[in-house]
């Protein structure tokens, strides 16, 4: 507690710290426990969805280390544990801000105030996408969600759709029918995307029914919630409704980047560019790991390998690049 203490200074009101993680997801909380064995004493900020998307899972099967599976949010709150037991600091917030110009790096954050560090890893993940058609917005929480795990319990008896064709489609369908009696898949194409090992899964489920080749154009509410889903049938070019008490959107997820306000070179979707091979960001000190800077792959454990290569890449950084004296806090 004395070490962590004097690791963070106090300059200009604001609190200083050797570095500083962005987001609690496999490959935040794998830089943490890096960077917190190497004694540099991590701050990690939390953001709304503490843990990420693992959290919003059932049983993680592929991830390394656990022959029987894992629940996601048991397996994150196991990686949070190992960090916090280094030493890494934990705080609840919201960045607002973030000023790369200089190092120090400064960011402003809701729930902490201003902060400041010499060196920023970055790990905020991605979010769910929305379908962005009419009466989607307005209807979540009442029908429409992007959490099966969350809300799937709501639906117990009832009719469910699950748009998407990817394995997170697939995932959530079948998770679905443990509470639903029917839950019918409807995907734009009719060809899939998710690996063929999902759509066996899906396709084996007898409560699982399909709506393929059809676009999602509306939302259909009435007093108690979600009614339907308008649909254009890409085939026949007509719409229909296909009636449902609950959609649950699995199209995929966007970077969460926005806060960087354009400081750190992302693609044109807005992941992260980082150094082939490395977690090397266009501004030095700043490192990035883990879905906010990989659309391809995306699964926890090359998040959280992502993440290893972070906490090493910033710890080579540091020995000879600090600014401020911590000759003091050791
Ligand atoms: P994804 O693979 O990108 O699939 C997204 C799906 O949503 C696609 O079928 C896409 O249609 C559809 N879509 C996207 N935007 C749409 C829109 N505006 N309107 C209608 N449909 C739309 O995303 P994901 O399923 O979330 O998977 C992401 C990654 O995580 C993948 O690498 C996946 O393998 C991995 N994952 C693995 C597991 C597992 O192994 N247990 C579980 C979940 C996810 P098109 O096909 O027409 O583009």
């Amino acid at each position: 507690m004395l070490v962590l203490l004097l690791a963070k200074m106090k300059e200009d009101n604001a609190t200083m710290y050797r570095t500083i993680v962005i987001g609690t997801g496999p490959a935040g909380l794998t830089a943490a426990i890096y960077l917190a064995r190497a004694n540099l004493n991590p701050l990690v900020i939390e953001g709304p969805e503490p843990g990420g998307q693992l959290t919003t899972t059932t049983e993680v099967e592929n991830f390394p280390g656990f022959p029987e599976g894992i629940m996601g949010p048991e397996l994150m709150d196991n990686m949070r544990k190992q960090a916090e037991r280094f030493g890494a600091e934990f705080k609840t917030g919201w960045v607002n801000s973030i000023d790369l110009s200089n190092r120090p790096f400064k960011l402003s954050v809701e729930g902490l105030g201003d902060i400041e560090a010499e060196s920023i890893i970055i790990s905020t993940g991605a979010s769910a996408k929305l379908l962005g058609i009419e009466n989607e917005k307005e209807s979540i929480g009442h029908g429409v969600s992007t959490c099966a795990t969350c809300d799937g319990f709501f639906f117990r008896g009832k009719k469910i759709i699950v748009v998407g064709g990817g394995d997170s489609a697939m995932e959530e369908a079948n998770f679905l029918t443990r509470f639903a009696t029917d839950v019918k898949l409807v995907h734009r194409r009719s060809e899939l995307r998710a690996s063929k090992i999902m759509q066996d899964r899906a396709r084996e489920n007898a409560k699982v029914s399909w709506g393929l080749n059809k676009t999602p154009i509306a939302v259909i509410s009435g007093d108690r919630g979600v009614t339907g889903l308008k649909v254009l049938d890409n085939e026949t070019g007509a719409e229909e409704v296909i009636e449902t008490d609950g959609i649950f959107v699995a199209i995929g997820h966007r970077p969460n980047t926005g806060f960087l306000a354009g400081q750190i070179t992302t693609d044109e979707t807005g992941y992260i560019i980082v150094k082939p091979g490395t977690s090397l960001t266009n501004v030095e000190g700043v490192f990035a790991c883990g879905d906010v800077q990989d659309s391809k792959y995306r699964q926890a454990i090359t998040a959280a390998g992502s993440g290893c290569m972070a906490a090493l890449d910033c710890e080579k950084f540091l020995d000879g690049h600090m600014v401020h004296d911590w000759s003091q806090s050791l």
